[in-house]
């Protein structure tokens, strides 16, 4: 199956696709972690696309089509993916429907005074990639599952994390009217115990 996964940042996009791609057994695609270990290694697009990054924009459509056309020419990708964090423009969709058309686009909603609370207290594992809230956590420097340092990403930084609400309504939020008229398009609420929203996903794909 080829899937996409819609909504804000902070919706638990990540969260999410870890389940569903091993319950589909489809490699879970998330642009925004290639660009982060492209930015890590220093490669041409991650100079190019850092600035962008951090300033809570989005990164130009040519780098990110680019990117995701090879992602998914490799090998693991013939039976299916799972889109996490791309398409983000009506551009980038319409190249999408040239590469690779989805089957099925869900869509997790969650209320704006909710995703400022999750992204703020957002630390992430630079090891092991798990995502944790610091409601949840002991220690929060310190990953609970590989004991490796926690970062704050410099991108959930309050005033950053406007600026990103702001770019996914104008740029992102369009999305959800353009699948919705293809007939692709399944809403679940995401404002709901993670277990409960992985439940109405796989339901809303059966
Ligand atoms: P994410 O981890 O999905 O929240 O992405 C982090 C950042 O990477 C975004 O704020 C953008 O700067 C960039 N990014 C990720 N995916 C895309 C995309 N499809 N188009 C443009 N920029 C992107």
């Amino acid at each position: 199956m080829k899937l996409i996964f819609l909504g804000p940042p902070g919706a638990g996009k990540g969260t999410q696709a870890l389940g569903v791609s091993s319950k589909l057994k489809v490699p879970h695609i998330s642009t925004g972690d290639m660009l982060r270990a492209a930015v890590k290694n220093q490669t041409p697009t991650g100079l190019a696309a850092k600035q962008f990054m951090d300033a809570g924009r989005l990164v130009p459509d040519a780098v990110l089509i680019d990117m995701v056309r090879e992602r998914l020419s490799m090998d693991d990708c013939r039976n299916g993916y799972l889109l996490d964090g791309f398409p983000r423009t009506v551009d980038q969709a319409e190249a999408l429907e040239e590469i690779s058309p989805p089957d099925a686009v869900v869509n997790i909603a969650v209320p704006d005074g909710k995703l400022l609370e999750r992204l703020a207290g957002r630390r992430v594992c630079g090891k092991c990639m798990g995502t944790f809230h610091i409601s949840k956590l002991n220690d929060e420097r310190i990953c609970p599952v590989c004991k490796s340092e926690l970062i704050h990403r410099e991108d959930d930084k309050p005033e950053t994390i406007t600026r990103r609400l702001k770019v996914y309504r104008e740029q992102t939020a369009p999305l959800i009217g353009y699948y919705e008229s293809k007939g692709k398009l399944r809403t679940v609420d995401g404002d709901n115990r993670p277990e409960d929203v992985l439940l109405s996903i796989l339901a809303s794909l059966e």
